[in-house]
C-alpha cells in the first residue's frame, strides 16, 4: 500500500536542510514524500515556526489528515518536534504512539454590499482600522446589542490563539480543552464621547459575534486571520462563530499544555 507524506517548509536554511533529511530518512522507511498537497497523504509536516505551520494549515486549505510541526523557527508553540529528535518522531509515529489534539477553528462571514466571503482562523481574527484610524463599531451578540465600540480594533481568538496575540493584548490563556471564544479589546476609548469595554469578554462556542462597522470613514475597517490582512470594499457587517472544521494537531505522547506554556513563556 501506499504510504504518502507531504512535507512544507518555510525557505530558511535549517528547514530546507531538515526537509531533506527528513524526506530521505522517510523514503527509507518507504514512505513516499510530496511536497505539494496530495489528496492520499495520511500525515502532512511543517517545518519551520508558528508561522509556517499556520501558513501551512492555510495553504492547503485545512487538511483532515493529522498535521505535525518541526521547530526551526523563534518560539514554535505549535510545532512540537525539534530537528535533533527526527529519528525519535518517526520512531514513534510508525509505531503510532502520538496524541492527535483537535483544534477547532473560528470562522468569519465578512458581508460587503455585494457578496459575504468566508475565512477561517486557527489563532484568531482581528478587526482593525486601516491607516491606523480609531474603528466605530457596533457589537452584537445573539444578535442582542451590547455596545458601541471605538478603539484600535478587537481581536477574537480561539483558545489556541489565546497565547499569541490576544495574550500581548491582555487576554486570558485559555485551557485548550475548551470550546470558547475571547474576544480582546485593542486600545478601547473611555472618554465622555465614547464608551468601550476594557476587559476581554469569553463567548460560548454556540454564540454569534456580530460586528458592524460605523460609516465615518469608508472601508476603514480591515479584517486580519492569522497574521495576514484581507481587505474588502464596503464592509457592511461581519458574523464570527465557531466552525465545525476542526485541524488534528499530531503530538508527542508527553505533550502537555501547561508544561508547554511555562516552558515557552510564563
Ligand atoms: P510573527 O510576527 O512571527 O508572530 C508573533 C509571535 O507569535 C511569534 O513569536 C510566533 O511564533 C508567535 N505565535 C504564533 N502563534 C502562536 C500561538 N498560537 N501561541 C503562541 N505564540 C504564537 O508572525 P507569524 O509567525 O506569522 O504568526 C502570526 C501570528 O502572530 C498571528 O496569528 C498573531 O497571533 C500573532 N501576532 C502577534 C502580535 C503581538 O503579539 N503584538 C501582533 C501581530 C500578530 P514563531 O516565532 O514560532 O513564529
Ligand atoms: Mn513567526
Amino acid at each position: 500500500m501506499r504510504r504518502i507524506i507531504t512535507i512544507n517548509s518555510n525557505q530558511v536554511q535549517k528547514s530546507l536542510e531538515t526537509k531533506e533529511l527528513l524526506t530521505r530518512k522517510l523514503q527509507s522507511m518507504g514512505f513516499e514524500v510530496k511536497y505539494d498537497f496530495h489528496p492520499d497523504t495520511e500525515l502532512v509536516i511543517s517545518i519551520g515556526g508558528d508561522g509556517s505551520f499556520l501558513k501551512t494549515i492555510h495553504d492547503f486549505d485545512f487538511p483532515e489528515v493529522p498535521v505535525v510541526g518541526i521547530n526551526t523557527g523563534h518560539l514554535g508553540f505549535f510545532p512540537d518536534i525539534s530537528p535533533d529528535n527526527i529519528d525519535t518522531f518517526i520512531d514513534a509515529y510508525l509505531k503510532e504512539d502520538y496524541l492527535i489534539q483537535d483544534i477547532p477553528l473560528i470562522g468569519a462571514s465578512v458581508c460587503t454590499d455585494k457578496h459575504c466571503f468566508d475565512v477561517f482562523a486557527i489563532n484568531e481574527v482581528v478587526i482593525k482600522g486601516d491607516k491606523s484610524r480609531t474603528i466605530h463599531i457596533n457589537l452584537k451578540v445573539n444578535d442582542k446589542h451590547i455596545q458601541k465600540f471605538s478603539g484600535d480594533g478587537m481581536i477574537i481568538s480561539t483558545p489556541t490563539g489565546s497565547t499569541a496575540y490576544n495574550y500581548a493584548a491582555g487576554g486570558s490563556i485559555v485551557d485548550p480543552s475548551l470550546s470558547l471564544m475571547q474576544l480582546t479589546p485593542l486600545y478601547p476609548i473611555n472618554t465622555n464621547a465614547y464608551r468601550s469595554f476594557t476587559s476581554s469578554i469569553i463567548f460560548s462556542r454556540n454564540s454569534i459575534i456580530n460586528i458592524a462597522p460605523e460609516y465615518r470613514f469608508e472601508n476603514s475597517i480591515l479584517v486580519v486571520v492569522d497574521g495576514v490582512e484581507h481587505i474588502y470594499n464596503q464592509i457592511s457587517d461581519i458574523k464570527i462563530f465557531m466552525s465545525d472544521i476542526k485541524i488534528k494537531l499530531l503530538r508527542m505522547s508527553n505533550y502537555e499544555f501547561w508544561s508547554r506554556v511555562s516552558e515557552k513563556f510564563l
